[in-house]
């Protein structure tokens, strides 16, 4: 039987690395895809080790020619496109009167243009195989509400959640299905570096940080978890298009809908 295959950006780090070990122990080819080229290499070899199939790619999702380049790279190893999770990012907080132009257009590069490019290159494929696919971006509950010092951030994770709504109806006679992962924080190397600069921008102490900011809307002040996403990931690979152009919500209850 053909092996089927998963591209995951951001896969060298945090919630993207658990869904790409994730998706090779359900039995996928995957591309671990990021512009940390060593800490993805890092990753694939992990996977290649448990006697499971990866490759590593550096992609900077923001560089159009980058991005075709690794999925030309994924139909060469695995002869086909079935999964994408386009999941690489970056935060920047500020104080939205002192937040810099450069730092916006930062933000843009790699959740917009991004999210842009990886989708329309996994469509591309998707369609051309004649066999469809799933695209699944990762959002957040900040694709829901709005948050102090993270107003590119709300902009963007609101805008890849409308991508995806988009996404649904033009590929669904071509079988391409989409979603969005929506979770509240977890622990990642992205939010534990947010907890002291937010503790300075706010003049609270980072306990206050955590308990006040990052999971005081939940309903049981608990994280999230990177497994939480990888099993959600897990599901949707499986889904026939009942939920496709929907975002599901990781978020202990955080904006419920
Ligand atoms: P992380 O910092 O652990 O990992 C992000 C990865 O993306 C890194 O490996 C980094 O090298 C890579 N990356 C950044 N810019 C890139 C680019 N231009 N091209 C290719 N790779 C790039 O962060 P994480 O917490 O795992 O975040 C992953 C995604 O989940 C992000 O989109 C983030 O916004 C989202 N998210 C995170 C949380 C959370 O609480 N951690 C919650 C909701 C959503």
């Amino acid at each position: 039987m053909e092996k089927k295959s998963a591209l995951i950006t951001g896969a060298a780090s945090g919630i993207g690395r658990a869904c790409a070990e994730r998706m090779a122990r359900e039995g996928y080819g995957v591309v671990v895809a990021d512009w940390n080229l060593a800490g993805a290499e890092e990753v694939a070899a992990g996977i290649c080790a448990e006697g499971l199939s990866a490759i590593a790619v550096c992609m900077d999702v923001s560089d159009e020619q980058a991005v075709e380049a690794g999925f030309d790279r994924m139909v060469e190893e695995y002869g086909g496109c079935d999964l994408v999770m386009s999941n690489a990012g970056i935060q920047i907080v500020h104080p939205f009167e002192e937040y810099p132009f450069s730092d916006w257009r930062r933000m843009m590069a790699v959740h917009a243009d991004g999210a842009f490019l990886v989708s329309r290159a996994a469509f591309r494929r998707m369609k051309r195989s004649g066999k469809g696919g799933r695209i699944v971006f990762t959002g957040s509950v900040q694709s829901f509400v709005g948050s102090k010092l993270k107003e590119p951030y709300n902009f963007a994770k609101h805008g890849v959640a409308g991508l995806a709504k988009a996404i649904a109806r033009e590929g669904a006679e071509d079988h391409i299905y989409t979603y969005t992962i929506c979770p509240s924080f977890i622990r990642t190397p992205l939010v534990d570096k947010q907890i002291p600069e937010q503790a300075a921008s706010l003049g609270i102490s980072e306990e206050e940080v955590v308990r006040n900011i990052m999971l005081r809307d939940t309903v049981d002040g608990v994280f999230t978890t990177v497994e939480d996403v990888a099993n959600t990931l897990a599901f949707l690979a499986n889904d026939q298009g009942a939920l496709t152009g929907q975002s599901i919500r990781l978020t202990h209850g955080w904006a419920m809908q």
